[in-house]
């Protein structure tokens, strides 16, 4: 194995994109994944000619030159790029009462509300009024200009400083919560519930726990940049940024689990694997998340006692039951890709098994199911405690996947009659496939109660990327993770000159 200047531990996409943008600056880098297969959360794995989701289905403005997805943005500076499926309506959301066709376009989206509530929709589009600037401000800043230290801000001034200006009028709404700009403007029960629903399914908290950033983003970005699905499901963007990696000198090691974090006189020094392979490097990024990096990848005694505590403090949200599905595909015609059920409006959405969320992405690539047939994923909120695999594993298992059969029969009625694969997943499934403390989506950091952790570490040459980290949960924000501290880790000049190629900033050399 060659020196490297940096060892990323896990290929989620976090990890890949610090890693690929590293190699992009000419560092060597390393990325040392556990699975066989690269992409954390958003791997797929095939059976029988299906081929599924575990986690991600939901993306905007991955081929959108417009787009602010920093994942689009990575893959242009890699020099490579995705096929994408446009669709809309982006969803249905079934409510017990009615279901309701979710549009990308703000007014589309207010006009199908106003079928339900007509003072709802004018309130949902003075919410609307209230964060769409802010994402129209966010703009003229690009992900790939930011970093996690101080040199942000001289760069911010000198390159950015009339988009900067643009934010100032905004800067209340970048730590206020969702709750707040919509007890500001929303009074309506059916729309509050909508938006603690787009919240819930963005960021596993509802409008009072959610930062207004995250949800100005995805409105701007489903609005202005579409929605699509990747052709090849999401390993197609995993394999992208892996080609992307590759291209620009970086290795990735498959099969690599990472055990130990080795840290000589409060400097990283590499890693050991469960092999006893020892790789030296002098940067070391952990892609796990924090609980797993604090508690499995490092000793106790590598950190200062009150800085582990409070870190493994982080509240965790719940796991999921998964439900992996190949169905017969006659006579469905008509079937849309994304759905989500609500069984019990008297039972709050974030309850366990109570909210249902459904992809069906074979309607948009065909390639990921045998001809003939689709396949599904459906997902709910569950805890990790209390699952072992003793002996009523399996019987809990098979009771608990009924509320997500009960789902998808919302939208197709004969569904158990077409089954022809059927997988189930459970918290202990999720924590061991994609290698999670507890199988949690990631941090409970409620908005004013807390923010997410920037990518540096007490120890010297230690940092950490990925969706315990700044900016939050989502696929574009773990890649704007991986970006931040690539970019802290380089001069702000290398920074600038690949934004330069990319037509960012056409004066920039100039005023270096
Ligand atoms: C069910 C579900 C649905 C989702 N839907 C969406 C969606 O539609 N849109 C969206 O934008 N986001 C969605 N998300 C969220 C998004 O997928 C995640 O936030 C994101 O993919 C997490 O990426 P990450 O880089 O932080 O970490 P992860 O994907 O968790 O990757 C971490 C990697 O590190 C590896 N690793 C861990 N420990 C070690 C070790 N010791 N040695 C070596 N390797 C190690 C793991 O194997 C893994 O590959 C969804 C998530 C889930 C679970």
């Amino acid at each position: 194995m060659p020196d490297s200047d940096v060892i990323v531990i896990g290929s989620g996409i976090g990890g890949l994109c610090a890693a690929a943008l590293l190699a992009r600056y000419g560092k060597r880098a390393i990325v040392c994944e556990s699975h066989t297969i690269a992409g954390g959360a958003a791997h797929n794995f095939k059976r029988r000619g299906f081929q599924f989701d575990c986690g991600p289905s939901f993306y905007c403005g991955l081929t959108n030159a417009k787009s602010l997805n920093p994942v689009k943005k990575l893959l242009d500076i890699l020099g490579e790029s995705l096929e994408a499926t446009p669709y809309d309506p982006l969803g249905h959301y079934h409510f017990p009462e009615s279901t309701f066709a979710v549009y990308s376009q703000s007014e589309l989206y207010c006009q199908e509300v106003a079928k339900f509530t007509k003072a709802g929709a004018k309130e949902l589009q003075q919410f609307y009024h209230r964060l769409l600037p802010l994402y129209k401000a966010m703009k003229g800043i690009p992900s790939l200009a930011l970093r996690a230290d101080w040199q942000l801000l001289p760069v911010l001034l000198r390159r950015y400083l009339p988009s900067l200006l643009k934010i100032i009028p905004h800067l209340p709404l970048l730590r206020a919560s969702v709750g707040d700009v919509m007890d500001a403007t929303v009074g309506d029960w059916w729309v509050r519930r909508l938006i603690d629903l787009e919240c819930f399914l963005l960021s596993g908290l509802k409008a009072c726990g959610t930062i207004v950033p995250e949800v100005a983003l995805m409105l701007g970005e489903r609005s202005s940049a579409g929605v699509e699905y990747p052709i090849g499901g999401s390993q197609a963007i995993v394999n992208a940024l892996v080609r992307g990696l590759k291209r620009w000198g970086g290795i990735l090691l498959l099969g690599c689990h990472i055990e130990q974090i080795l840290v000589e006189s409060g400097k990283v020094v590499g890693v050991r694997s469960q092999t006893g392979q020892i790789l030296k490097a002098p940067i070391v990024i952990s892609n796990a998340s924090i609980w797993d990096t604090y508690t499995k990848l490092l000793r106790p005694e590598d950190l200062p006692t009150s800085y582990r505590q409070a870190a493994l403090a982080t509240p965790a949200i719940d796991s999921f039951m998964h439900l992996h599905l190949g169905i017969r595909a006659d006579g469905l015609e008509n079937l849309t890709g994304h759905h989500v059920v609500i069984h019990d409006s008297n039972k709050d959405i974030t309850t366990p098994g109570n909210t249902c969320m459904i992809s069906i992405p074979s309607v948009w690539d065909a390639t990921v199911a045998p001809q003939g047939h689709h396949v599904i994923h459906a997902y709910t909120l569950e805890p990790y405690a209390g699952w072992e695999r003793n002996q009523q594993y399996e019987q809990k298992k098979r009771s608990k996947a009924e509320t997500l059969y009960r789902a998808i029969e919302k939208i197709i009625p004969d569904l158990r009659q077409r089954v022809v694969l059927e997988l189930i997943g459970t918290p202990l499934t999720h924590a061991f496939y994609l290698r999670r403390y507890q199988g949690s989506y990631g941090p409970a950091i409620a908005a004013k109660k807390g923010m997410f952790p920037g990518p540096h570490t007490p120890i010297k040459g230690l940092y950490r990327v990925g969706d315990s980290t700044m900016p939050g949960i989502g696929v574009p924000a773990v890649a704007a993770s991986g970006i931040l501290c690539a970019n802290t880790l380089v001069e702000p000049s290398q920074t600038l000159e690949l934004l330069e190629n990319l037509g960012f900033s056409p004066k920039l050399k100039s005023t270096l």
